[in-house]
């Protein structure tokens, strides 16, 4: 029951969520244990067969579909290993298999009065090892990091079907070379995680939830400077918003309320938490942001005044995906620059669309607080429909914005990976240097080149 082969079953495992990626596999296995992942992939290996690794397919750079032409791939979907393994509430940590959904774990640590702090839109979808092999980033990255900053511990089937246990529950270990970080942000090239030792953290007593309308990226960017200064590691999420990503949530999704009447070039969701319980929290949002009005760095200010509200604030940002996918055909373009750069950055690559692709929407919404943007390109469909190549159109785009993301000291790729999206990327930006330690760290690891082949690097 563990083996699904008729193209009914497979359907769900080979497009991508984003539906760039339709790709054929010969079967999805569904293995309940390590072992039993360590014999597919053994097997697989005697018989030359190439082997992705799924979670919950919510990738966005096709990481986890087949190549084209690769049609005898045995996709290894983690889902029913979905098993809590122990919680350590003295320690802080909680072991857990691949293929557990994201939610329950933030669900399962609140439980015992711990908190889980990744978070991203995908999180009722996405699996623990899908975030781990994409290094995920999403929300809380400002205050905890990025996933590879929440693993104390790692399970690994290699490509030869042994296991590695690394399931240690230790801050401090320094008995060899970080293993673990090898394989954490891999996407499935160097081996499939099977389990994993999380970090947990004290919940946060209380928060406050701002939405802020400022009238330029740069007026944002002068504005997570001074929440930095003032709130310190109390400022646990900064996003923004441009108005016409807003416009777009409200059109396309039901059940939004413009939370400010002001129409402004953006707006940002700053997030304060505290461990304690003093209940001051919202106070100390209330005056930082009453000064940020005064000295011109905010140009209108909604205070959540309470979970619901804030939940609202939050169910916005949230909502982009579903909005920009329903509006056209979307290029995203996940880039990371120094925070210092970002608003230069935006400012470049919308002129250069405007200039070199006017029928593109562009559309702003951003990890502000750690340098990370969404630089999106909205097409209309009937103009996209009608181009003689749309493949070469869209790598056209994306080149322009890539270049001028690099230009800035920045990344291609900030927290969606490469998958089999990027790998032009790769050799056209990486030094030579740099690519050939990538590549001698693939061939090390699964040197014929079975394990989720042309990912990351192209084949
Ligand atoms: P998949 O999509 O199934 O796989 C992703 C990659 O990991 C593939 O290369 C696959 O081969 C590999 N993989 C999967 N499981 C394993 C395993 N057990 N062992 C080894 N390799 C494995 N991402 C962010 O970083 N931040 C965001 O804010 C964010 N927001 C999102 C919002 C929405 C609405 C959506 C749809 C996606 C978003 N994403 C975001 C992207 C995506 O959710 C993440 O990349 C997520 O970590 C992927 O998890 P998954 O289980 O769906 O992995």
């Amino acid at each position: 029951d563990g083996v699904l082969t008729s193209a009914q079953d497979l359907e769900p495992h080979v497009v991508d969520w984003r539906q760039r990626f339709r790709r054929r596999a010969q079967a999805v296995v569904l293995p309940r244990s390590t072992a039993e992942v360590a014999q597919v992939v053994a097997l697989c290996g005697r018989h030359r067969v190439p082997v992705v690794p799924q979670g919950g397919n919510t990738g966005q750079s096709g990481g986890s579909i087949p190549l084209a032409g690769q049609d005898d791939s045995v996709i290894v979907c983690l889902r029913r290993m979905n098993r809590v393994l122990g919680i350590d509430v003295d320690n802080n940590a909680m072991a857990v298999q691949a293929g557990c959904v994201l939610q329950t774990l933030q669900e399962q640590a609140a439980a015992v009065g711990r908190f889980f702090p990744l978070s991203l839109g995908a999180e009722g979808s996405c699996q623990i090892g899908g975030n781990l092999a994409t290094n995920a980033g999403g929300t809380a990255v400002l205050r905890y990091g990025n996933a590879r900053d929440l693993v104390l511990g790692l399970e690994v089937v290699l490509a030869d079907g042994q296991v590695w246990d690394g399931m240690r529950a230790l801050r401090k270990d320094n008995s060899g070379f970080d293993l673990k970080g090898l394989f954490l942000g891999s996407e499935g090239t160097l081996g499939i995680i099977t389990g994993a030792v999380l970090k947990l953290f004290s919940p946060p007593g209380q928060q406050a939830v701002a939405w802020v309308a400022v009238s330029s990226l740069r007026q944002a960017v002068g504005l997570l400077s001074m929440c930095r200064d003032t709130l310190d590691t109390r400022l646990s999420a900064f996003e923004y918003l441009s108005r016409a990503q807003v416009d777009l949530v409200l059109r396309h999704v039901p059940g939004h309320v413009d939370p400010l009447p002001v129409a402004a070039a953006g707006y940002v969701l700053v997030e304060l938490s505290d461990a304690s319980r003093g209940g001051q929290i919202t106070e100390v949002l209330h005056t930082v942001l009453g000064r940020a009005l005064e000295s011109g760095l905010a140009l209108d200010v909604a205070l959540a005044s309470n979970e619901r509200q804030a939940q609202a604030f939050w169910r916005i940002r949230h909502s982009v995906s579903e909005a920009n996918r329903a509006h056209g055909v979307s290029l995203n373009h996940d880039v990371s620059v120094p925070t210092s750069r970002v608003a230069e950055f935006v400012e470049r690559a919308t002129a250069h669309l405007q200039q070199a692709h006017p029928q593109a929407q562009v559309i702003v919404v951003s990890h502000l607080g750690d340098g990370n943007v969404h630089f999106l390109a909205i097409f209309p469909r009937e103009f996209w429909a009608a181009l003689p190549d749309a493949a070469a159109h869209a790598t056209a785009v994306r080149q322009g914005v890539y270049d001028l993301a690099m230009a800035c000291g920045g990344s291609f790729s900030a927290e969606h990976g490469v998958g089999q999206m990027l790998t032009g990327e790769v050799t056209r930006y990486k030094s030579a240097a740099e690519l050939d330690l990538l590549r001698r760290v693939k061939h090390a690891l699964d040197p014929a080149g079975l394990l989720n082949p042309g990912k990351v690097l192209p084949c």
